[in-house]
């Protein structure tokens, strides 16, 4: 399953959670997303939360420290790629591109792409254009 991306509003959302305990829909409205997200998405990706009763709870600090982790992890994750490798947003891992293909190119940049050779999806890397290349 796709590890859940947050966006870049819910990353500068995260300021107004406060060191409390939160249910799911109060902590889904601070961060602008839909509730379903938090069960669906998040909990299933390793959000801590405590279970009382029937209620669900989830601790305001906690929740940043493991957004926060999950952003960082995907940073390293992508800018740690090996040469010849992409990562598949499916799986969840670096792939090796098998006969990658130029999909765009301009004075800059290139952008290859081929199929995860796990899930067939396809993968994409950027990747700089030296001088003369
Ligand atoms: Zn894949």
């Amino acid at each position: 399953m796709r590890k859940p991306l947050l966006k870049h509003a819910q990353v500068v959302r995260l300021a107004r959670i406060l060191n409390m305990m939160y249910k799911p829909p109060e902590l889904a409205e601070e961060i602008g997303v839909t509730p379903d997200t938090i069960y669906r998405s998040y909990i299933p990706a390793g959000l801590p939360y405590i279970r009382e009763g029937h209620s669900l709870w989830i601790h305001g600090s906690t929740f940043v420290q493991w957004a926060r982790g999950m952003i960082a992890a995907r940073r390293k994750t992508h800018s740690d790629l090996p040469k010849g490798y992409a990562y598949c947003l499916k799986c969840n891992q670096a792939v090796e591109m098998i006969e990658p293909r130029i999909v765009y190119t301009n004075l800059y940049v290139r952008i290859y792409q081929s199929n995860c050779p796990h899930c067939d999806r396809h993968v994409n890397r950027f990747s700089k254009r030296e001088r003369g290349q």
